[in-house]
């Protein structure tokens, strides 16, 4: 009896040991990952344009052996690795870039120009850092094509293209993500930031991030001479009086505590100076983390907008679209604590850190939304010196999205396929069973 626990712990032993990553695993295939990094970053492509992209990372997991499957969903990609009975685990990386013109000094900056969906010429760059992610998931890619005897099951990898749209997700599965392939047990991303330095990790259970919704308004007036005023209805009046009233719905209406942001993010009216025009457009971006503050502050908006242009006497009502949305990112917590500690096993426990949710959105939550529970979390990209530097002035670092937004590649990479691959494995070492009951949860939320 006593021996036959003691071959039991050796046998689990072996597979602890078998599941913690090694940095010789890891720099078998870093060089590969950091190519494939330094190709992407110097050419960056445009949310739902990603072709070179797509079939750049196509071609190198076809040569690491999975079954690829392109243009899912416009310029998507699934690559399957199947080995033995077991659970199904997808991972994510976004595939597009952003209308930012680089400004980091770097080596291999992005110097491209291209023409965006209106026709206007635009810089693109990887100011998100999805390029470290796809990088991230091809070493991860290889090193768990390299150690197939360390794990069971199936991976899925997936490169989601339009993240930045928040349309890219919900095209995948429409164009059938998870019935022409099969639905995983679990769903796992990551993104890099600068708020944590690089080698370490956030994990944010629960609610990660904000419920995201862009609305376009369009006020409509009378146009006519700027001189004549009187005999017009000025859009750009009731523009003005209707951006200043929408700061009271998070000021005045939703409870104080709530976590609400309405900004308008642009406004576009009139051509001349002296000519009173006949429209003035505006663009929100509306986030929160409850479904009932978002219902309330996306009825203000409406009420508002539609109040001040019958103030005014406008000849017709504005028009409000809600042109985009999308929910927040759910964190299963069952799958958050178990895999806390193989992620601290693999990269130091003072390293995985529990963060606070955060407020950009993200459409992984599409994934979630189709009953596939998930694990989406942080990881550190700032330079660990200059994020000292920072904190200790009580500066910040540029963010993402910022033309000066600049990862410290090699220990973020690193980290992003070490974790990666912690998290994977120890996934693919649990049987479906034992996963579904783990997330059974989930729906009750
Ligand atoms: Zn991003
Ligand atoms: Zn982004």
């Amino acid at each position: 009896m006593i021996r036959s626990s003691l071959l039991l712990f050796a046998s689990l032993s072996a597979v602890a040991l078998a599941q913690a990553p090694t940095a010789k695993e890891i720099e078998k295939v870093y060089p590969d990952a950091h190519a494939l990094y330094l190709d992407l970053h110097q050419n960056p492509e445009l949310s739902a344009h990603e072709t070179q992209t797509a079939a750049k990372l196509a071609a190198r997991l076809r040569s690491s052996g999975y079954d690829v499957t392109e243009h899912v969903g416009g310029t998507g990609i699934v690559a399957m690795l199947k080995n033995g009975e077991g659970p199904t685990i997808m991972l994510r990386t976004e595939l597009d870039a952003l209308p930012v013109e680089e400004k980091t000094g770097l080596p291999y900056a992005s110097k491209v120009r291209t023409k965006d969906d209106a026709g206007r010429e635009v810089p693109v760059m990887h100011a998100c850092g999805h390029d470290l992610h796809m990088a991230a998931l091809l070493g991860t890619a290889e090193v768990l094509a390299h150690s197939k005897d360390t794990w069971h099951g199936t991976l899925m990898l997936i490169g989601q293209p339009a993240e930045e749209t928040i349309s890219g997700a919900d095209g995948m599965i429409r164009d059938g993500l998870f019935t022409r392939f099969p639905k995983p047990d679990v769903a796992v991303a990551l993104h890099v930031n600068n708020e944590l330095p690089a080698g370490m990790v956030a994990i944010t259970p629960g609610i990660y991030n904000t419920n995201a919704d862009s609305v376009r308004i369009v006020i409509y007036g009378k146009g006519g001479h700027g001189a004549a005023p009187n005999a017009t209805v000025d859009p750009i009046v009731i523009a003005a009086r209707t951006i200043l009233a929408l700061q009271t719905i998070t000021s005045r209406e939703v409870k104080p505590g709530e976590m609400a942001v309405v900004t308008v993010g642009y406004v576009h009216a009139g051509t001349k100076n002296n000519i009173i025009p006949d429209q003035a457009e505006m663009g929100l971006t509306v986030r929160t983390y409850k479904q009932d503050v978002r219902k309330q502050i996306l009825s203000a908006i409406t009420r508002i907008t539609k109040g001040e242009a019958a103030a005014a006497d406008a000849p017709r009502e504005p028009s409000i679209e809600r042109y985009e949305g999308t929910d927040a990112v759910y964190n299963d917590p069952a799958l958050a604590q178990r895999l806390r500690p193989p992620l601290e096993a693999a990269l130091g426990k003072g390293n995985v850190v529990i963060a606070e949710p955060i407020t950009p959105s993200e459409d992984f939550s599409y994934f979630v939304e189709q009953g596939v529970p998930g694990f989406y979390f942080s990881l550190g990209g700032a330079d660990p010196e200059k994020f000292a530097q920072a904190k200790a002035a009580g500066t910040m670092l540029p963010s993402n999205h910022s033309p000066l937004f600049a990862p410290d590649v090699d220990p973020a990479l690193h980290t992003g396929i070490f974790r990666n691959f912690a998290v994977l494995r120890n996934l693919l070492n649990a049987s479906t069973e034992e996963l579904r009951k783990l997330t059974a949860e989930q729906s009750s939320r």
